[in-house]
């Protein structure tokens, strides 16, 4: 089938967002509630009721052909069903139906988050081109995706490239996920603030106790604060060696809100990557920042719903 415009939806534990995306990637209606995470789901799917009707009442809407989804994860593409950690009314909640029934049975597909921001890079960001790339989401939590092939890989259930929950570290925390050292318990923005503090870092005046302060705090000098970003560092560029050992990429593209520490996370990961990535076909493997902004999340779910229903962007 073919559709020159998507309704495309982005969930995740603060917001619903919504946007019909064109197939040039531009946003041309918007919508966005919160997303009531500690509701029962019958309120959440509620939310995603009113984001869809407001798009729904732009003059676009009849062109739009599908709707994409890309949500807090795990996703389980193939059920259509959605279980995301900081949604808890959500467990196994069959979204794709209830967002079919909503739109008047339109086509609908499903991917996670970090697969719907790497749709995103891939299409028109940092890893336009290539044909192997693994994308990063660091903030809150850390998620990510791949291409391979030149084509996003979603996998099976939608959730491929969830590089936040590998384990790099097999005498760890417990992670709660249920692992052990995964990634994200060392590199994701609270654990990053968490061992700063535990190692003796102090905010300033201010109080602001977030993985951007501490990032400040490194710029600046701070040895302490500056660990803690090398420590996940270490741990993001431990994750990307082994992606990049399995399957061959070339690129790994890092976004997020801990990515915003620019240097202060990039130097100390480069140098890691250098001392992880070894052999020979890893070790060309480049580092760059995301490219597509706060919008990534939108304009990939459209991105990953054009690729799955075999039609040209
Ligand atoms: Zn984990």
């Amino acid at each position: 089938m073919h559709t020159d415009l998507v309704a495309a939806l982005d969930i995740g534990g603060t917001k619903i967002a919504g946007a019909l995306v064109a197939g040039d990637g531009g946003l041309l209606a918007r919508a966005q509630r919160p997303t009531p995470a500690r509701a029962e789901g019958g309120a959440v799917m509620a939310a995603v009721g009113e984001v869809l009707d407001e798009l729904a009442a732009s003059p676009e809407w009849p062109r739009a052909g599908a709707v994409g989804i890309g949500s807090a994860g795990p996703v389980d593409a193939k059920a259509g069903t959605v279980s995301p950690v900081n949604i808890p009314g959500w467990r196994d909640y069959p979204l794709v139906s209830g967002v079919r029934e909503h739109v008047g049975g339109l086509p609908v597909t499903l991917v996670g988050d970090g697969v719907a921001m790497t749709a995103a890079e891939h299409w028109q960001g940092a890893a336009r081109g290539r044909a192997g790339a693994l994308c990063m989401v660091v903030s809150t939590g850390v998620g990510g995706g791949l291409v391979l092939g030149g084509r996003l890989h979603p996998g099976p259930t939608g959730n491929a490239g969830h590089i936040g929950h590998i384990s790099v570290d097999l005498d760890g925390d417990p992670c709660p996920c249920g692992g052990r050292g995964c990634v994200e318990r060392i590199a994701s923005g609270p654990n990053i603030a968490r061992r700063a503090l535990e190692a003796g870092w102090r905010p300033a005046a201010d109080g602001d106790t977030s993985a951007a302060a501490v990032a400040a705090a490194a710029r600046d000098g701070d040895p302490v604060a500056a660990a803690s970003f090398g420590r996940a560092a270490r741990a993001l560029a431990a994750g990307i060696a082994a992606t990049a050992t399995l399957v061959e990429i070339e690129i790994a593209v890092i976004g997020g809100g801990v990515a915003n520490a620019g240097d202060v996370l990039f130097a100390p990961l480069r140098e890691a990557l250098d001392e992880f990535a070894t052999l020979s076909f890893v070790r060309g493997l480049e580092v760059a920042p995301a490219q597509m902004g706060t919008d990534a999340g939108l304009v990939g779910a459209a991105a990953a719903c054009w690729e799955q229903l075999g039609a040209g962007a």
